[in-house]
């Protein structure tokens, strides 16, 4: 038996799922548009949950990571999503409340309204970087029922998840379903009324297509190489600490870090000199040093390790920002890249690691150029004080969200809506974007005992031709 209840050996995941979604699906439509205090009860039971299985959490995230601080869970795990679940609670009724909207000519004078009703039962598929966020954060869109299906790469939260949940949900509320790809497949098969995916833009192309034979609207939120460009006006000794603090955070295993950094030719060696100074501020050593989290598995170790070598191999300088690499305990020094390019795979794929390929430019056309010719990214970073500069490039580039002169920020703010743009996803998730994102805005006109298209009923006489004339032009 599994932490779900069946055996595995016994039931197909896809009948295991159906059951749950069956079940959530038949109390979804017992009360499909539940009242403001339903919400609020499942918003605070789901805070108390955090609250009260915290550490558990926290620990057992740290084992599946090999070593992962509780400061990091905390701070990118716990705090967005208490932040998330209290901002909700804070704005649901406004959220909730029926949008008036002016009628054209047809509709008068009758009045217009916008409904925001639940989807329904909601699919969330998560990622391992921060798995407590990933899970729990899209919950406070949905008001209602969904199903979490966390990564097969952290199994010992996906355990102590699934018994947290148990302890303050119903099954037919909330429920967590555990396993690896040919599970998520299945999960991302079943005809949810929405599906939210965060994970690589492989998997996500994925998920969409076995979304559409359901009809099932999909949320992406996916990876890519975010930027960060240093711009001539930057003050190195200000912004490199920010980057240095988005790159390394996690051993640089988060969505937005940035990717590599794009730097005025003339300023590299000193940008270099400051990436050294600023990870030996931030790490005064690798050896045991419980804030520099390990790389999630031995796959991924080697893959990081790989994207190191090729570049070395091709002829590219690493420099390497503080000693300590330990295989054994999947510790990877962070290392800055110099001369790398794209037949390089650390140029063409996400790295996701401590690894910052510096790109020099020598126009500030030039590095707009090399961000457009690929994909858009998930973030995009600029340093500088010239706001002349910062408007080229905020309009000259289009990526899923941006922070000036800090990185990750933007991503923490609950008023910002949180997304990808091509490669980097479609759909909106986090505050009242993630709410409208799980919820159908179904429209009502409310027809009053007059009806201004009843002038126009056949048969269509003189005054049909004079009005229609009039709507050509007004209406
Ligand atoms: P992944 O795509 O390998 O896995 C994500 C989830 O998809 C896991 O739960 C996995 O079990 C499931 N999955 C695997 N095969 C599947 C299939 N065939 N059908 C359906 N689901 C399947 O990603 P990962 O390695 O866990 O996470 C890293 C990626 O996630 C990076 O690309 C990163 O940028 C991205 N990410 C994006 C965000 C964001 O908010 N945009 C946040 C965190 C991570």
């Amino acid at each position: 038996m599994d932490g779900n209840g069946y055996d595995r050996q016994a039931v197909s995941p896809e009948l295991a799922i159906g059951k749950v979604l069956a079940r959530q699906r038949a109390a979804y439509l017992t009360d499909i548009n539940p009242a403001l205090a339903l919400r609020v009860d499942r918003l605070d039971r789901l805070e108390r949950m955090i609250l009260v299985w915290q550490e558990r959490l926290a620990q057992a995230i740290s084992e599946d990571f090999g070593n992962r601080s509780a400061v990091v869970t905390t701070l990118a795990d716990i705090v967005p999503t208490r932040a998330a679940i209290r901002h909700a609670r804070r704005h649901l009724k406004g959220w909730m409340r029926p949008r008036r909207v002016p009628l054209a000519w047809t509709g008068q004078p009758g009045s217009g309204l916008i409904l925001r009703q639940p989807l329904g039962v909601v699919g969330i598929i998560a990622p391992w970087n921060y798995p407590m966020n990933l899970t729990l954060s899209p919950l406070v869109g949905g008001r209602g029922r969904a199903m979490l299906k966390p990564s097969e790469l952290t199994p010992r939260f996906s355990e102590v998840l699934d018994a947290a949940v148990k302890a303050f949900f119903a099954e037919d509320e909330l429920a967590v379903i555990t396993g690896g790809p040919e599970v998520a497949a299945a999960f991302s098969a079943a005809p949810f009324d929405h599906l939210m995916f965060t994970g690589s833009t492989a998997v996500g192309r994925k998920v969409a297509e076995a979304a559409a034979r359901n009809v099932t609207p999909v949320t992406l939120e996916l990876g890519g190489k975010s930027p960060a460009i240093i711009d001539a006006s930057a003050d190195l000794d200000s912004a490199v600490p920010r980057l240095i603090w988005g790159k390394l955070l996690n051993s640089g295993q988060t969505c937005v870090a940035p990717d590599y950094a794009l730097v005025p030719r003339d300023r590299v060696e000193a940008f270099v000199e400051a990436t050294k100074a600023a990870a030996e501020r931030q790490y005064p050593r690798l050896a045991d040093n419980p804030d520099y989290t390990s790389i999630i598995s031995a796959r991924h170790f080697d893959r990081l390790a790989g994207l190191i070598e090729e570049a070395r191999d091709k002829g590219a300088k690493v420099i390497e920002l503080l000693p300590g690499t330990d295989a054994a305990r999947r510790i990877l020094a962070p290392v800055v890249v110099t001369g790398a390019n794209d037949t390089m795979a650390l140029m063409r794929e996400e790295i996701f690691g401590p690894i910052l390929p510096v790109i020099p430019y020598d126009t500030l056309d030039e590095a707009l150029a090399f961000i457009n010719a690929r994909d858009r990214p998930l973030a995009l970073y600029w340093f500088g004080t010239d706001r002349k500069a910062e408007g080229r490039v905020l309009n000259g580039t289009i990526s899923g969200g941006v922070t000036i002169n800090d990185t990750i920020l933007h991503l923490a703010q609950d008023n910002l809506p949180f997304g990808g743009v091509g490669a980097s996803g479609y759909g909106a998730c986090h505050g009242e974007a993630g709410f409208v994102a799980m919820s159908k805005e179904k429209p009502v006109l409310r027809q009053s005992r007059l009806s201004a298209v009843a002038l126009l009923y056949p048969p269509y006489g003189k005054l049909a031709g004079m009005l229609l004339k009039v709507l050509a032009r007004f209406g």
